[in-house]
């Protein structure tokens, strides 16, 4: 059994991709780098790689990461400019005994030093989108995101997950946030199971959301009751502190196939692999908080894809 989930319907390519490489027996780190290029090198997806959202400088810091559910080895790369794949770079960082963690001019020193190209992210229209931005009145920082986070299980049972971003749009110069912290924005042991967060890195940060899904799964409870369980009493304890969670949104995968989502956000999607190549589901919750998954059709792709 072979199986890879992503969030956001971006993915939709890539999980057909990466759907094709594993039927060829391909592992499961290719698939998941498949599916995660693919979004990051697609200009439409403004949120992700090249030509992603600008930071209030009008510079494009990308964060990516990606950890090994065998072995839990990382690697990850935070705010780094000009470089089109973070999570090809995180890739290569994770077999190294040290160092596997870099930020900023370092990673972009290591990235040109192993072969990586310097590339332009400010593409034109990433340009445009920013000096619109900063027009705004009154500007609403942060208003724009939206994480490409995947999880893959392969023939084998190996277990990998990996995040891309730009992050926030007009985040502060150098700024973080979950997506290339282990634990946060994602996290994977191939013995249970991986999860993946998107949404407001200040606060999913503050609950180590992914690590709590994957624990939850190992102390018995299955992907669904996992991913649900993780965001309402995370957000429950958030309130105690008088915090109201901003947007948070999980995709998780059990090791034996199984997946779930959970949001609380209206319109979360996300993707999953099937026979024909690639599904898109629109997270709803029933009357009891429990999720239901629904199709999307080629009318709400368009719409979403036309939002900016
Ligand atoms: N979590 C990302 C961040 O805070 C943004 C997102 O996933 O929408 O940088």
């Amino acid at each position: 059994m072979t199986r890879c989930i992503a969030t956001w319907l971006m993915a939709e390519n890539g999980i057909k991709k990466a759907k094709d490489l594993l039927d060829e027996g391909k592992d499961s780190a290719k698939a998941l780098l498949a599916i995660i290029q693919d979004v990051e090198s697609d200009e439409r997806f403004v949120s992700v790689g090249r030509g992603g959202l600008p930071n209030r400088e009008g510079k494009v810091q990308l964060d990516g990461a990606f950890m090994d559910g065998d072995d839990l080895k990382f690697g990850a790369v935070m705010a780094i400019e000009d470089i089109a794949s973070p999570i090809e770079v995180a890739y290569s960082l994770k077999d190294r005994d040290a160092n596997n963690i870099l930020v900023a001019k370092g990673a972009k020193s290591y990235a040109l030093k192993k072969g990586f190209k310097e590339v332009d992210n400010l593409t034109k229209k990433a340009k445009e989108r920013y000096l619109k931005k900063c027009q705004e009145d009154p500007l609403k920082a942060y208003d724009g995101h939206d994480t490409i986070g995947a999880i893959v299980i392969d023939e084998d049972g190996h277990m990998v997950a990996g995040t891309s971003t730009s992050g926030l749009f007009y985040k502060d110069d150098g700024r973080v946030g979950d997506s290339p912290l282990i634990g946060s924005g994602l996290y994977v042991d191939s013995e249970v199971g991986g999860a993946t967060a998107t949404g407001m890195g200040e606060d999913i940060a503050k609950g180590c959301v992914s690590f709590k899904i994957v624990d939850l799964m190992r102390n018995g409870k299955s992907v669904k009751e996992a991913t649900k369980i993780a965001v309402l009493d995370f957000i429950a304890r958030l309130k105690r502190s008088d915090i109201e969670a901003r947007d948070i949104s999980v995709v998780a995968l059990a090791k034996d196939g199984t997946f779930a989502a959970y949001s609380n956000i209206p319109n979360f999607t996300f993707c999953i692999d099937d026979e024909k190549g690639a599904k898109v589901y629109r997270l709803e919750l029933d009357q009891n908080g429990d999720q239901v998954y629904i199709e999307v059709d080629d009318a709400f792709k368009s719409d979403w894809l036309s939002k900016e």
